[in-house]
């Protein structure tokens, strides 16, 4: 498969782009000359039949090329924290190749709570060099949906309830990627908010809603970050499937936004060919063959985006210039990938991508809480550490559905904290959760009294008990294809924390997973760790922040509630979620996250943005350069931050901002800017923040425009969202 798109760059690669052309090169091969162009002329060289193949799969995850033309395949991975494994051409089952153990990345959780754009390019780079020396077209990633509720299955692929954060986060990272002549795929587009019924519910969600919360990150990953495609949702929006929506689609995404990329069905997204082919989607993936073709592709004829299609096509019921349209789109992408012949090669497990995908989990990982300084963890400090809960030593790269790596190496907690406390650590499991499947829940095998009192035993003869457990990736829990079912921790890890607490007060507790969790026995916990599924070196960064080698500096890219009810779609009961008769509506309106608990005076057991460190810092007194502003302008608030404890540390200074009398009920804040600061023990240095006064704009859902009001605003400068330094004012003249 692979030989026909070497020949086809060999060609340049090897002699030379002048010896190609006198030897008569075809302009849609010749990189000299533009991208439309080439693509136009490529166009006009393809029968029908060859442009419609390249608009449905023809393996699980490849798509056709045009042979006679050495236009190659187009090759796919899962994606977003690693180059998943070979699968078989036709089946869900292992190729089982020896070539593709991956670096696996910090789930986007974890890179999110970093609040770090340098960093989200480094990953997008790691990432997207591995897609590619893997020799991958398209890596379908990252995630852009929002964390609408604690129980959503995916919410670790995705990054935060805030679409500010989310939208700046995702721009680096895609920019990464492609820099690798590898495209993105960002998913799911749209409102594919959980797993329960995804591939029916119909959400209905207000304008406002849909435009200032649940688009932004997509419309920044298309606007600003470039991104070449993306990948529909499986949900409805408007009674219409997302993967042929013709409001997301071609309204929202091609028309308004000027998406010049392809869109991609997620695996088996696709039902019916003229709205697949009429509504935006261009190439239909996964539609379910499984096993069916065994190596003659017929199956694949008959998607709705193959053979129907050609018919309607033939017999004049579909333009023309709506096939066009699409293998334009198809080949613009390739211009940008596969057949650009200056693309990097790539590299894949290598040190470098170790030290991105360390730095990035060490620099993610939230610390909650810590009376009395029980953290950082001296060496040599305790003599007996035992060290509790599963996923002290279970392997979480594996497990979660499509975002499962094969991976080369992983360091567990246990072993690394082996490796820094030497013989001091012990390990009871206390509990067992049983293998990640997607799709099918194990019981756990081993019997859970006799963990459980293992663990007890263990703690009586210890100095420091260090709980690792909290959610992991099997069916049920973070993973696709099924939602959490409790707020609670699962596998009676509550009821093993609360009689640990009796036996030993000096607990740290590290919660692993993506998800915000309920925690009855938050008050007598010294010392609490929102950790995350950080990869091959879990172990690693997680123990760099535990022993203080790494100054905490994530926070967290979701609130958590005190109770489920709290959370907004909660709220509302079951037709908010998981809906009922397969709709659900979205009563919240645009009041997510830390917008709903402002807005009703809810008490989070722990807010958007909050996230300790080992140090403290002083918030300077801010500063605007002027008062009053105009719409076109950009402002910048200026403060002095000071590192005033005793230890390096790196600090997320964030900027919110209010209409004081806005003509409609507007979030009491919203996030506007961030910027990480890393200081010195005793540094202080100038801080800048700069907004877009443009960003200040509501979504009109009556005009259907976005709106900027004349008035009085507020900026708060912020610790976290429920905690606000200083507060200024500014008036928008015009
Ligand atoms: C998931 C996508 C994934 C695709 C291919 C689908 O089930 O929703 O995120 O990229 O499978 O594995």
């Amino acid at each position: 498969m692979k030989n026909t798109r070497l020949t086809t760059l060999c060609l340049f690669l090897l002699v030379g782009p002048a010896l190609a052309i006198s030897a008569g090169i075809p302009v849609y091969l010749d990189p000299s000359k533009n991208i439309e162009q080439r693509v136009e002329d490529a166009l006009s060289r393809m029968t029908l039949e060859e442009k419609v193949a390249m608009c449905h799969a023809q393996s699980k995850f490849s798509s056709k090329g045009v042979p006679s033309l050495g236009i190659p395949e187009i090759w796919m991975s899962d994606g977003p924290h690693g180059v998943r494994e070979e699968i078989e051409w036709d089946s869900w089952n292992p190729a089982k190749w020896s070539n593709d153990y991956c670096t696996a990345f910090p789930a986007l959780t974890c890179l999110a709570a970093t609040f770090d754009l340098n960093l989200s390019l480094q990953y997008g780079v790691a990432v997207g060099e591995e897609a590619r020396y893997r020799e991958k077209d398209i890596l379908l990633g990252p995630g852009g949906n929002i964390y609408r509720t604690p129980l959503n299955g995916r919410n670790f692929e995705y990054m935060g309830e805030d679409p500010y954060l989310a939208s700046k986060m995702i721009v680096p990272y895609i920019k990464g990627v492609q820099k690798n002549g590898v495209a993105v795929s960002v998913k799911h587009f749209a409102l594919n908010n959980q797993e329960v019924d995804r591939d029916r519910v119909d959400v209905e969600v207000g304008d406002r809603a849909l435009r200032e919360i649940y688009l932004p990150a997509f419309k920044a990953a298309v606007q600003e970050g470039g991104a070449w495609t993306i990948m529909g949702s499986y949900n409805k929006y408007k009674g219409q499937h997302c993967c042929h929506n013709d409001i997301l689609l071609n309204q929202i995404l091609k028309k308004e936004w000027g998406f010049d990329g392809v869109v991609l069905s997620d695996w088996g997204g696709t039902h019916n060919t003229k709205e697949a082919a009429l509504n935006g989607l261009d190439i239909e993936m996964g539609s379910y063959t499984n096993g069916m073709t065994s190596g003659t592709g017929n199956a694949y004829d008959s998607y709705y985006l193959a053979n129907p299609f050609l018919d309607l096509l033939k017999k004049g019921e579909i333009p023309l210039a709506v096939i066009d349209d699409k293998a334009r789109r198809i080949l613009r992408l390739q211009m940008r990938t596969n057949l650009n012949p200056n693309r990097p090669f790539g590299r894949f497990v290598c040190k470098d991508h170790s030290a991105v995908a360390r730095t990035v989990a060490s620099n993610g990982i939230v610390l909650l809480k810590n009376t009395r300084n029980l953290l950082p963890i001296a060496p040599g400090k305790y003599k007996r550490i035992a060290v509790i809960g599963e996923n002290a030593t279970k392997s979480l790269t594996k497990g979660g559905g499509s975002s499962e790596l094969k991976s080369a190496y992983e360091v567990s907690p246990l072993d690394a904290l082996k490796a820094m406390y030497g013989s001091s650590v012990e390990y009871a499991s206390g509990y067992a959760s049983g293998n990640p499947t997607y799709g099918r829940e194990l019981k756990p095998s081993q019997n859970t009294g006799k963990l459980f009192d293992e663990a007890i035993e263990l703690a009586k003869k210890s100095d420091l008990i260090l709980y690792i457990g909290g959610l992991n990736k099997n069916h049920l829990q973070d993973c696709e294809g099924g939602d959490r079912t409790q707020f609670n921790l699962p596998f009676g890890q509550d009821s093993l924390i609360h009689k640990l607490l009796i036996i030993n007060p000096n607990i740290v507790v590290v919660l692993v997973g993506g998800n915000g969790v309920a925690m009855p026995w938050l008050n007598q916990v010294q010392a609490l760790v929102q950790s995350w599924y950080l990869g091959s070196e879990s172990g690693n960064a997680l123990v760099d922040v535990l022993s203080g080698k790494v100054n905490p500096s994530g926070k967290l890219p979701f609130s958590i509630p005190k109770k489920l009810t709290d959370n907004a779609a909660h709220f509302y009961g079951n037709q908010s979620y998981p809906g009922v008769n397969k709709k659900q509506t979205y009563f919240e309106d645009i009041f997510v996250g830390y917008r709903w608990f402002d807005t009703k005076k809810i008490e989070p057991q722990f807010a958007f943005g909050y996230g300790l460190s080992y140090t403290q810092f002083k918030y300077g007194k801010p500063v605007l350069e002027k008062k009053s502003i105009q719409a076109k302008d950009s402002l910048t608030v200026s403060l002095n931050l000071k590192n005033v404890g005793a230890v390096d540390g790196a600090e997320v200074v964030q900027l919110y901002v209010s209409q004081n009398k806005p003509s409609l009920v507007r979030p009491q804040k919203e996030l506007k800017a961030f910027t990480k600061v890393f200081l010195r023990a005793g540094e202080e240095k100038l801080v800048k923040l700069s907004v877009k006064v443009s960003d200040f704009a509501y979504y009109n859902d009556k005009l259907q425009q976005w709106s900027l009001e004349k008035g009085g605003y507020k900026l708060m400068v912020a610790a976290a969202s429920n905690d606000v330094k200083n507060v200024l004012d500014v008036e928008i003249s015009e």
